[in-house]
């Protein structure tokens, strides 16, 4: 039988192992290194030592870095299991980084497993793999994100080096990262598609500057935060330095892109069973008009419509993750269902989180609940990794491609010839019958 929601036994104990970590553990320290302490900078004396024994304990569990599978040198069980974990990790900032499961630095694995030749994987990967490192993919451009065909920071091989100019924009952790991966123009005379390749440049190269941070919402102070704008001035790297081979930029970028979002739809359920958990604790807990919240019919609407969004949201989820495990590639299919996924993501949150600091009131609005946080990431999860315009436009173009146009100007679930065509089918058959006698 094909159809299974349920978890193993084993793995459902591993599951309840995690859940009882994460809270225990982990949760503490989102509440301590609020602010300014970023979970991904290994570099932070405070959250890297509190870390450093509870990523010792995941490892001895077998639970570490769980999104690479065993081919690609990692112990991944598998993209299904790796969702039912992230929903356990997507409840904390921090939980992510203790497990070796955090962005971007599983989408660079990815690749570098991939496409990496063995130097660039003892030196970028494998340190990058034990959690010693920090890594930034950079791809977006001041002047262009969706749309890479305005991508115009470029790189050109001068004897045994490449020397890239140009600028890079939202380049996450790019400040604290050891190396970054760099989609650059390194032939501008076919397509991008063709034309672009990725370069692996130290952080500390000479001609690569970080003009300015820029933090996500109004979180910290204006040119603080782990989002950097970059410029390339003359940087050279090693010819050797580049993912891949020259023109495959693109084709490298995919087989990252894709993981990276289906892990970001995967923490969002954990999200949102978490605002979930709050908004009925919450309607359990206040008492107006005489009543608790939870015995008003329009406060149960809430908690009914809540949780059939998130369970319809982690079911698609679930989906696309067995998608990925049966055809183990990012196929067409898969990335319909990706882009599908990620196009439902910021609706899902939007209506789930609203709920849920609403029926938490002026506490709500506060700065003393994970809620307000969580609320900044409506918009940033229609954003990151491409807007949901374009995810929705590959969901589209695939149905239709599949499709065809009706041969004449009524189509054939016009009644007149649907119902024609059904009658003379049926005639056939008691006709049959009639003769048969
Ligand atoms: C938190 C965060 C982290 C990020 N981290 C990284 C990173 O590490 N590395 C990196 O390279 N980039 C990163 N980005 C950048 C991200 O990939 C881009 O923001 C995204 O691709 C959109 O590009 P843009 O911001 O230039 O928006 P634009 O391309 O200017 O799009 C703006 C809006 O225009 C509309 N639009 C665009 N295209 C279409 C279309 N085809 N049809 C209809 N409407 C359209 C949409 O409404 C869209 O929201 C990050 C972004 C965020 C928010």
């Amino acid at each position: 039988m094909a159809w299974d929601f349920e978890t193993e036994p084993d793995f459902q104990r591993k599951l309840d192992w995690m859940d009882e970590f994460v809270r225990e553990e982990i949760e503490p320290m989102d509440l301590v290194f609020r602010g300014p302490a970023d979970p991904f900078d290994p570099s932070l004396e405070g959250p890297a030592r509190v870390m450093a024994p509870l990523k010792k304990i995941v490892q001895q569990q077998g639970l570490w870095a769980c999104h690479l599978g065993p081919e690609l040198g990692g112990q991944g069980y598998g993209q299904v299991k790796l969702g039912l974990m992230n929903e356990i990790l997507g409840r904390s900032r921090f939980a992510p980084t203790v497990f070796g499961t955090q962005a971007p630095d599983t989408g660079n694995q990815e690749i570098l497993a991939r496409f990496g030749t063995p130097e660039q994987k003892r030196r970028y990967l494998e340190p990058l793999m034990a959690g010693e490192i920090a890594s930034c993919y950079s791809m977006t451009e001041p002047q262009a994100g969706s749309d890479p065909g305005q991508f115009i920071c470029s790189a050109r091989l001068e004897g045994d080096e490449w020397v890239i100019n140009g600028e890079k924009w939202y380049a996450s952790h790019a400040d604290f990262a050891r190396f970054l991966l760099v989609v650059v123009v390194t032939n501008p005379d076919v397509p991008i598609h063709q034309g672009a390749s990725i370069l692996i440049v130290d952080r500390d190269t000479p001609g690569l500057e970080v003009i300015r941070n820029t933090a996500v919402g109004m979180r910290d102070e204006p040119g603080t935060g782990v989002h950097g704008h970059l410029r390339f001035d003359n940087c050279r790297v090693p010819a050797e330095n580049i993912l891949g081979k020259p023109g495959q930029g693109f084709e490298v970028a995919q087989s990252r892109l894709g993981g990276g979002r289906i892990h970001h739809a995967m923490r969002t359920v954990g999200m949102l069973k978490r605002a979930l958990d709050m908004m009925c604790e919450r309607a359990l807990s206040r008492r107006t008009k005489g009543e608790l919240l939870s015995e008003k019919q329009l406060t149960q609407e809430k908690i009914a419509d809540s949780y059939t969004q998130i369970t319809q949201f982690r079911l698609h989820v679930l989906y696309a993750a067995w998608l990925i495990d049966k055809h183990q590639s990012y196929n067409r299919e898969v990335r319909r269902e990706i882009a599908a996924v990620k196009a439902a993501m910021p609706g899902v949150l939007k209506d789930v989180i609203y709920r849920a600091l609403h029926l938490h009131g002026s506490l709500g609005m506060s700065n003393d609940t994970p809620l307000m946080s969580m609320w900044a990431t409506v918009p940033e999860m229609g954003i990151v990794d491409g807007p949901t315009e374009v995810h929705k436009i590959t969901v589209a173009k695939q149905l239709l491609r599949e499709r065809e146009a009706a041969k004449d100007l009524f189509p054939d679930y016009y009644y007149p010839k649907a119902v024609e065509r059904a009658r003379e089918k049926i005639a056939k058959v008691l006709e049959l019958e009639v003769g048969n006698l």
